[in-house]
């Protein structure tokens, strides 16, 4: 047990953790994929639906009045977690995915042109690839991309070579979810604003692993999921620039995102409302926001810590194994280790795992670049959040070893 969190105790609050699977203890080993729901987020959604549920900024009733204010305190708890300016600046979407494609849609429709650049990097999810791909097929523009050493490091000094008069974006992970690799995206920030270059950041596997500061990054946006932060899925943020999204135009139109409507004209309200057309996910902020208090709660600090004496004890021992090569060996990494053994593939590892009660990714990660580059197909891949402890790796090992043996 590391001396950061108490994590039997912190067990309490998952009844998936602590109920027979496959007659033996869950060990879930696959946060990044999703986080589990802690009790005090589900009860208060529960709360939510059973008790107080209305639709929100719908007429005076008391309770559609008090609905609002616990959907916009939970808008008021995201951006205190991201330290942002402005509540306004914080958008509610689906998720990361939906986040990036906003942003694609609606400002890049509006600054994208012929001939310009989108830069990326080399180990991005395909929900920070394919909304740029779509908007440059439409505007006839090029994607580019940093590479990235064997490592499973970005090589920063092709950076400013590939900063050019015609890059108009930079989107870049704050962590990868194959590699774990914390990328330096302060610096990377810092180098694109230099050329005044704005820059997305996909915090999907960022903020669940360390406290971020949108100012101190100095980020232009910031997107990440409800359902890698301990929240349910359906409910996700963007954060962007006020400036930014003030001068986006909308990209959903409809109800609750209007100032007035004629068959000639309509005018928009301002942010964040002008983008986020329609009844929201009103359950799904609110339990985002509980469990953006329970981890607040147990401190991101500690949790930082206690995942990264976790990943330590969990490299090493995956290390001592024979024929297990770690995919992503960056010197600053998030609780995330994809590796591969030696001539098994890893949905035989993952399946085999499985009935052993232990759950972790094995396939392609929704990076299939990231996978390109390594010259593999796929990856297993565990991820470790703040309710696992060395007994969760222990019980991997003894799982791959199993594996090892029945393959002979
Ligand atoms: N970016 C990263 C780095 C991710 O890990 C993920 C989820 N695997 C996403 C984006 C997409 O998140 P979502 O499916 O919740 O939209």
């Amino acid at each position: 047990m590391t001396k950061y969190l108490d994590v039997a105790t912190i067990r309490q609050d998952f009844p998936l953790l602590t109920a027979p699977f496959h007659g033996k203890r869950l060990v879930y080993l696959d946060s990044a994929v999703s986080g589990q729901v802690p009790l005090p987020a589900i009860e208060r959604m529960h709360h939510y639906e059973a008790y107080e549920h209305t639709n929100v900024h719908r007429g005076v009733s008391t309770l559609s009045q008090e609905a609002t204010d616990s959907y916009e305190g939970a808008r008021e708890k995201v951006r205190a977690l991201l330290n942002a300016p402005s509540s306004k600046q914080v958008i509610w979407t689906r998720g990361t995915t939906e986040s990036i494609n906003l942003v694609a849609q609606a400002w890049g429709r509006q600054n994208v042109k012929e001939g310009d650049e989108i830069l990326l990097s080399a180990m991005e999810h395909h929900a920070n690839i394919v909304p740029w791909q779509l908007l440059a097929q439409e505007k006839g523009a090029k994607i580019k991309v940093i590479p990235m050493n064997d490592r499973g490091e970005l090589i920063l000094e092709d950076l400013d070579g590939l900063l050019t008069e015609r890059t108009k974006i930079v989107g870049v992970t704050q962590v990868s979810n194959v590699l774990g690799t914390i990328n330096p995206v302060k610096e990377i920030i810092a180098k694109a604003h230099a050329k005044g270059i704005p820059v997305l950041v996909d915090g999907a596997q960022g903020v669940p692993h360390m406290p971020v500061d949108v100012q101190d990054l100095d980020c232009d946006f910031y997107v990440f999921s409800g359902h890698k932060l301990s929240g349910p899925t359906g409910i996700g943020v963007l954060y962007g620039r006020k400036e930014l999204l003030e001068a986006m135009p909308p990209w959903h139109g409809g109800g609750s995102m209007i100032l007035s409507v004629t068959w000639e004209k309509t005018v928009f309200m301002g942010i964040p409302a002008k983008l986020e057309a329609g009844t929201p996910a009103i359950t799904q902020a609110i339990g985002l926001g509980a469990a953006i208090d329970y981890l607040k709660g147990l401190s991101f600090d500690r949790i930082a810590a206690h995942e990264h004496a976790l990943l330590q004890y969990a490299t090493d021992r995956l290390k001592a194994i024979e024929g297990l090569r770690i995919i992503g060996e960056a010197a600053n990494k998030a609780s995330v280790i994809s590796f591969v053994l030696e001539g098994i593939h890893p949905h035989d590892i993952g399946s085999i795992l499985d009935h052993e009660g232990i759950v972790v990714r094995a396939g392609h990660h929704c990076a299939q670049p990231v996978m390109q580059h390594f010259q593999v197909p796929a990856t297993t891949r565990a991820s470790l959040a703040y309710y696992n402890d060395e007994a969760d790796v222990d019980a991997l090992v003894v799982g791959i070893q199993k594996v090892k043996d029945i393959f002979g």
